[in-house]
């Protein structure tokens, strides 16, 4: 089951040659033997997950199903999940059961795919390596003393190991692709305003995205497709046609123009990692693609413009926990400033805390201008950039992370070299772009990936870009030796 795409899953359950009940105890079972290592779930939702499928089994023998009815996945603990605990990650919100779905959440389960469970993830979806969640580090399958990447580490892991066969994520600077890109797997953060982020945990709102991680290109596409689409209730949705992105993954790459920034390429990039998407251009030259060098000059800009914008909005967003309307309270408050310095103090951790702080800085009466007001016009200077470079070129590529995988804890102390893991991916959302990380090869034993990155609302040339790719290589079919599929278990 486990090697299997999306689509053969659906044509195995259309048939009948399994049922939704039996694929999703499949994947419950694994979920049983691997996550006590890997610490990739928050929660597992055992028995929802076989109610659906029990429907989903129904509405195939009816005839009512579409596609991906009946194929189980696990959603990122920040979308809110009805009855079901929604922790971001935090002991904020380590007893609050969420009142509603999210929207993308709704919209899977009324296509009846069972939710395996919530996974891990940095508090709040800061952090680089999931060693921000409450709930403990989360493994990297390729190497268990590794960082899977964050903040969506434990769906990564999850769908690395195949504890699931697809995942959702959120992307606020890298956090789909970075992972992604850390444990073997393709991610995408589509464009800002395709994916609906209703009910999703806010923490940068001008840059949250929701989006998708799989085994391949294809998947991501089914998944993607069923995720997006314009919603009332978050007013940065986006109302345009959602593209029936399976059509166009098998159009010829021929005359793709492919844009290297040279900025991407320089001081700060690991050698090994170098080479392997140096590779991977070879590869795309042999699909009949033409290399142009381009410059994205406001790189250097992204990460200090980034640490103003977004700790400035998660400020904003995360006043709302006060130990008041929900989440965590302190024992005995004496009065009501004690109540929420008490609440605060003991139930955000120290990532949090830090964001909260340089944001509340950089927003007050005379710093500003000095640091709002600038980074906003970085931010437009870096949108700007794109737009010049996507008049010559249809795709940009380059690494996603500067190095692989590093040693937890490694870099816990410094956050400085934490932030600069974001180097390549950030850039992206400050200007609202879509990304993806595709596996591209191993650099000292562990995966590489290589970032593909469009204009707005390019997703199906994005993901036909990386189908053909995927097509000619198989860094994609690779899973770490511990987690693949051994004969009894199919
Ligand atoms: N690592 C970045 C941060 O800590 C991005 C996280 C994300 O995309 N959610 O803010």
């Amino acid at each position: 089951m486990i090697n299997k795409s999306l689509a053969e899953l659906s044509v195995g359950l259309q048939s009948g040659k399994f049922s939704s009940v039996e694929l999703t105890q499949f994947y419950l079972d694994r979920i049983a033997s691997h996550d006590s290592e890997l610490n990739a779930f928050i929660t597992v939702t055992a028995e929802q997950a076989l109610a659906t499928a029990k429907t989903a089994d129904e509405k195939i023998a009816s005839g009512s199903a579409s596609g991906l009815t009946g194929i189980p996945l696990a959603h990122k603990d920040i979308f809110c999940t009805d009855g079901v605990k929604t922790s971001a990650g935090s002991k904020m919100l380590d007893n609050f059961i969420a009142p509603y779905n999210a929207t993308v959440v709704e919209k899977l389960k009324s296509i009846s795919m069972p939710m395996l469970g919530k996974t891990n993830m940095d508090e709040f979806a800061m952090g680089s390596s999931n060693e921000n969640s409450y709930y403990g580090a989360v493994k990297n399958p390729w190497d268990l003393d590794r960082v899977p990447g964050g903040s969506s580490g434990g769906s990564a892991a999850a769908v690395a190991a195949k504890l699931a066969p697809i995942a959702t994520g959120t992307d606020t600077g890298g956090s789909i692709r970075q992972p992604a890109s850390l444990t073997g797997i393709t991610g995408i953060k589509p464009t800002y305003g395709r994916v609906s982020r209703f009910g999703m945990i806010a923490y940068a709102s001008s840059l949250d995205q929701g989006g998708v991680f799989a085994s391949s290109a294809a998947d991501s596409a089914l998944l993607l497709e069923a995720m997006s689409g314009f919603d009332a209730k978050d007013s940065t949705s986006v109302d345009i046609p959602v593209p029936d992105f399976s059509t166009t993954l098998n159009d010829s790459l021929k005359g793709l123009k492919i844009g290297l920034p040279k900025e991407y390429f320089e001081e700060g990039l690991n050698s090994e990692v170098a080479k392997v998407i140096e590779a991977a251009i070879e590869e795309y030259k042999k699909l009949g693609a033409e290399i142009v060098e381009v410059s994205l000059p406001n790189t250097h800009l992204a990460i200090p413009a980034y640490y103003v914008i977004a700790p400035a909005e998660a400020s904003s967003n995360l006043s709302r926990f006060d130990g008041v309307r929900y989440g965590y309270r302190c024992e005995d408050p004496v009065d009501l400033t004690d109540m929420y310095m008490r609440s605060r103090g003991d139930a955000f951790g120290r990532e949090v805390k830090r964001r909260i702080m340089t944001g509340t800085y950089a927003l007050s009466a005379g710093y500003y201008d000095a640091y709002y007001l600038k980074a906003q016009k970085i931010r437009r200077l870096i949108s700007e950039d794109f737009q010049k470079v996507f008049e010559k070129v249809d795709v940009i590529m380059g690494p996603v992370a500067p190095e692989t995988a590093f040693k937890i804890g490694e870099k816990s102390d410094d956050p400085i070299s934490m932030y600069l893991s974001d180097i390549y991916t950030i850039a992206l959302n400050l200007a609202g772009l879509p990304g993806m990380s595709v596996p591209a090869g191993f650099a000292n034993n562990m995966p590489v990936g290589l970032q593909i990155i469009g204009n707005a609302f390019t997703e199906g040339k994005m993901l036909n870009v990386a189908h053909q790719y995927q097509q000619a290589t198989d860094w994609h079919k690779q899973t770490p030796s511990k987690y693949a599929v051994s004969e009894g278990e199919k």
